[in-house]
């Protein structure tokens, strides 16, 4: 049987990661620095580097290539949005990768790489319908089934984040108010921590012991909050599993207090839904490219 190549990079914001797969297994893995400020040429030029390696190390055997990009490639202009590598925004990254490394690409945002990576590789390769949630500086989220990424008309599929979980609620960088990711993500609970007046990291703060009032306060919000997020989320969709990655993927309390706490908002007697930790880690974003 023929052995079947991916090659999976993965665009951060400081270091670019590169994958080689045979049959799903990694056999290379090399990164390199992003150098983002010396701008968007030098960035393409450091992907072309990298892939390049790759594809050295392959013998130049026929593969596929991915691509994880925070942002998106808009629909209706083909140009890269929403990236905070913001350099890169305005211009057809798409064309100017296929281009630059002769070869035809797929790309895709982090959240989908990750949503993907962990239910073909990760904890959700035994269920069909895989809801993949990033908690991180923001809420993302991508959708799974039978392996195959869901994109959708609009290109959101995933995009739990904006939706509207407290109505006049905070502002968003979306310019919507309320949205979820300014409650439960990361950035949104540490600026929630700091308009209160509280200065302790994120990390500092759920290990707390003896919360003050306030704190407990925020606290037992922050978990309704996911719990009502991940209502909404079950409910209109009952994804067979809802598997958490970025930052605050590692609060214990969302597995224990959070996923109790979602019962009272599922539309049914009680949660069968397993909430569960990714397995693959920061790794998952490269796997899901060279998985596109
Ligand atoms: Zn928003």
């Amino acid at each position: 049987m023929a052995l079947e190549h991916n090659i999976g990079i993965d665009l951060g914001g400081t270091k670019i990661e590169c994958i080689v797969l045979e049959n799903r297994k990694e056999i290379f893995r090399d990164r390199i620095f992003t150098e983002s400020e010396k701008g968007s040429d030098h960035i393409i030029n450091q992907i072309h580097k990298i892939y390049q390696k790759a594809v050295l190390f392959l013998g130049n055997k026929k593969h596929t290539l991915g691509i994880c990009t925070p942002g998106s490639i808009s629909p209706e202009t083909d140009l890269l949005r929403n990236s905070n590598t913001t350099c890169l925004n305005g211009l057809p990254f798409k064309k100017i990768l296929e281009d630059k490394l002769d070869h035809s690409l797929s790309i895709e945002n982090d959240a989908n790489c990750f949503a993907l990576a962990e239910a073909v590789m990760g904890a959700g390769q035994d269920h069909e319908f895989v809801f993949g949630v990033i908690m991180g500086t923001g809420c993302g989220g991508g959708f799974v089934h039978n392996k195959e990424l869901r994109v959708g008309p609009n290109l959101i599929c995933g995009e739990w984040g904006h939706s509207i979980l407290h109505t006049n609620g905070h502002v968003c960088y979306c310019q919507k108010h309320g949205c979820v990711e300014t409650y439960i993500s990361g950035g949104g609970l540490s600026k929630i921590l700091k308009d209160q007046g509280i200065h302790l990291s994120l990390e500092e703060f759920f290990q707390k012991e003896d919360k003050s009032h306030l704190e407990k306060n925020i606290y037992q919000n922050f978990i309704n909050d996911f719990a009502q997020a991940m209502g909404n989320i079950i409910n209109s969709i009952d994804p067979d599993i809802i598997i958490l990655g970025g930052g605050l993927s590692n609060i214990t309390s969302l597995y224990t207090h959070g996923t109790h706490a979602i019962n009272q908002y599922v539309f049914s007697e009680s949660l069968k839904t397993p909430i569960v930790r990714n397995q693959l880690g920061d790794s998952a974003g490269v796997f899901g490219a060279a998985l596109l």
